[in-house]
């Protein structure tokens, strides 16, 4: 049966997130809470996944078929959408067979995986890696890695007339600037073409710089025919994707204590982190009122949480040697 495109208008409440080092700099945050679109179909994912989705439809698919690792929050988003809406889904999947809590939650979700391998899985982008896989699932729709491409930027478009329309509920006017973790790049892109030049965009880089996110800014931006502009982009990798220190550890858990926001230590809480940096070095203004997307992905902290704690621990344990 053919894909049909979901009849589901997701709404994200914009939340004050209120923390002493913001109060101390006079500086107001509101959170964009994308993690609380749906229990499952949840965070940025979905954004990028729906323009595909409904490219799917048009080609008359009956499922789709993407790309991701062990932890994807995409496959996840991707799996958990197919359950709801009733398509099938085909995740292909970086390295060798692993047991981790999202690919368990990708199996229950009726996602079939194949394995490629770390050889395999870095073909995907030769120009014929789908081919192969049209030929074997011909009614399946491909979707780049993470839902990229100008359809995935062009799906994020619409989050900036929700912070706009939910700015009056918060007492604000106006804002200064909306921060977002980047990985790709490409909910960023979509932030600034919703954004239009009104409010400067910043990209916290949860990659390293070699991972591109400036040039592929660029190019989504050069393919929707505007200017490179409006946007900055800022290192918060920590020395690498999906690394966690001791200090970001506790940071995220103090930022839950005291915020009340969930957070996840690869995007969300390294984004917040470099928040803060340039807050301590004094380039944000006191009087400042700024967004952040919550772009999801707590569904990946599970597999984290235990490292976390760890990291937490031994830092405490230090300072008791030390002290
Ligand atoms: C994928 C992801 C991002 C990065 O999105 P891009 O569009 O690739 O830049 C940020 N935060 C979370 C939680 C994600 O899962």
């Amino acid at each position: 049966m053919p894909l049909t495109l979901p009849d589901w208008a997701p709404r994200a409440p914009l939340e004050p997130l209120r923390l002493s080092w913001l109060d101390e700099a006079g500086v107001a945050l509101a959170v964009l809470r994308l993690d609380l679109v749906d229990p499952l179909v949840s965070g940025n994912k979905w954004f990028k996944l729906a323009p595909w989705l409904s490219r799917a439809a048009e080609a008359g698919a009956e499922g789709v078929m993407s790309l991701g690792g062990a932890h994807s929050n995409h496959l996840h988003a991707l799996a958990a959408a197919g359950r709801r809406f009733g398509f099938a889904t085909l995740g292909l999947l970086r390295g060798d067979p692993q047991d981790t809590p999202t690919v368990r939650d990708l199996q229950a979700l009726g996602m079939e995986l194949q394995w490629l391998g770390y050889g395999g899985y870095r073909r995907r982008h030769e120009p014929d890696f789908w081919v192969s896989w049209q030929r074997r699932y011909p009614r399946f729709q491909p979707v780049p890695e993470g839902g990229g491409g100008l359809p995935g930027a062009q799906g994020c478009r619409q989050l900036v007339g929700w912070v706009r329309e939910q700015l009056p509920a918060l007492g604000w006017d106006d804002y200064h600037g909306l921060w977002v973790a980047a990985g790709t790049g490409t909910t960023l892109a979509g932030l600034v073409l919703g954004e239009g030049g009104r409010h400067p965009v910043l990209g916290a880089m949860a990659v390293p710089r070699d991972h591109g996110v400036q040039e592929q800014v660029r190019a989504l931006l050069a393919e929707a025919g505007v200017a490179d502009a409006g946007y900055s982009l800022l290192d918060a990798c920590r020395g690498g994707f999906a690394r966690i220190d001791a200090e970001l550890a506790g940071f995220l858990l103090q930022a839950e204590r005291e915020g009340g926001v969930p957070l996840e230590p690869v995007y969300t809480a390294k984004a917040l982190m470099a928040l803060r940096e340039e807050v301590r070095a004094g380039r944000i203004a006191a009087g400042s009122r700024l967004v952040l997307l919550h772009t999801g992905g707590l569904q990946g902290r599970r597999a984290l949480q235990a490292e976390l704690e760890r990291l937490t621990n031994y830092t405490d344990r230090a300072v008791d040697v030390q002290g």
